[in-house]
């Protein structure tokens, strides 16, 4: 559904990614792991069309992606991401957040809409707060609410950068289980940032695993966890430890 070629991307002179390249299949959970200031978020932003890049291909549905801020609004309808900060909208209610991109930027029809996301919140046990405002909800709910948010666009593909980063441990569990169930139920397409390796270990199907914005390893989660393949990898697990 995704393949990055050979991609680089600078910051002024200075690269941040050096020649990325992988694929995502639909249906996949791909997690991005290594030590902070690798090029993770660098690499989710660029993905979502948030940071340009210098040369390189990123092909959707087998369509080259043209680096056209109006190409990348059309793109970001559909691979949609959730960041560590939620970013909910503080001035509008839970529901207004959900329905205004669906309404507003897809311009489909509210009441379908608002049905859909009354639904959704079920699934995240939500519904209950879809008139509260982001502030009167803990991190968890907002972080779920913000989850929905980017569901109710229906993409193909959702971007997950530290999701759980900024939460209590007893909600990080929860988040983690809307994550899997979207995998197992939904078979959503997702690429996960986090530093958390047993979340990794949970839904990933693939690691890769970046240092100094390079892809040291390309490897079947499973495998990356039992027998990472490049000393840097075993070493970075250990540290996690
Ligand atoms: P962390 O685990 O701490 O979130 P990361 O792997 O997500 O780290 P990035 O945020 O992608 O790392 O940053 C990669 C490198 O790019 C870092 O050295 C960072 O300082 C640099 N960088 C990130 N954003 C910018 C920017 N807007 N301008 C210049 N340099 C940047
Ligand atoms: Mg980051």
């Amino acid at each position: 559904i995704l393949k990055v070629e050979h991609l680089n991307k600078f910051y002024g002179d200075w690269q941040a990614l050096h020649d990325i390249s992988f694929n995502l299949k639909k249906g996949e959970v791909l997690a991005i792991l290594g030590p902070s200031g690798s090029g993770k978020s660098t690499l989710l932003r660029t993905l979502n069309g948030l940071e340009d890049y210098k040369n390189g291909e990123i092909v959707f549905h087998g369509k080259k992606v043209q680096s056209s801020p109006k190409e990348w609004q059309a793109i970001r309808q559909k691979i949609g991401m959730v960041f560590q900060s939620y970013d909910l909208f503080p001035n509008l209610t839970v529901i207004q957040n959900i329905l205004l991109a669906p309404t507003k930027v897809q311009k489909r029809d509210r009441a379908e809409v608002e049905e859909e996301a009354h639904h959704l919140l079920k699934r995240v046990n939500m519904d209950q707060y879809a008139d509260t405002y982001p502030r009167e909800l803990s991190g968890g709910q907002q972080q779920r609410v913000a989850i929905v948010r980017t569901l109710a666009m229906k993409p193909e593909i959702i971007l997950l950068d530290e999701i759980t980063a900024s939460l209590d441990p007893e909600m990080v569990r929860g988040i983690e289980d809307i994550v899997k169930k979207l995998s197992e139920n939904d078979h959503m397409t997702m690429v996960l940032v986090t530093h958390q390796m047993n979340f990794a270990k949970r839904v990933a199907d693939q690691v890769l695993f970046l240092e100094k914005g390079k892809i040291i390893e390309k490897t079947p989660c499973e495998q990356f966890f039992t027998e990472p393949q490049s000393e840097r990898a075993q070493q970075f697990l250990t540290d996690m430890d």
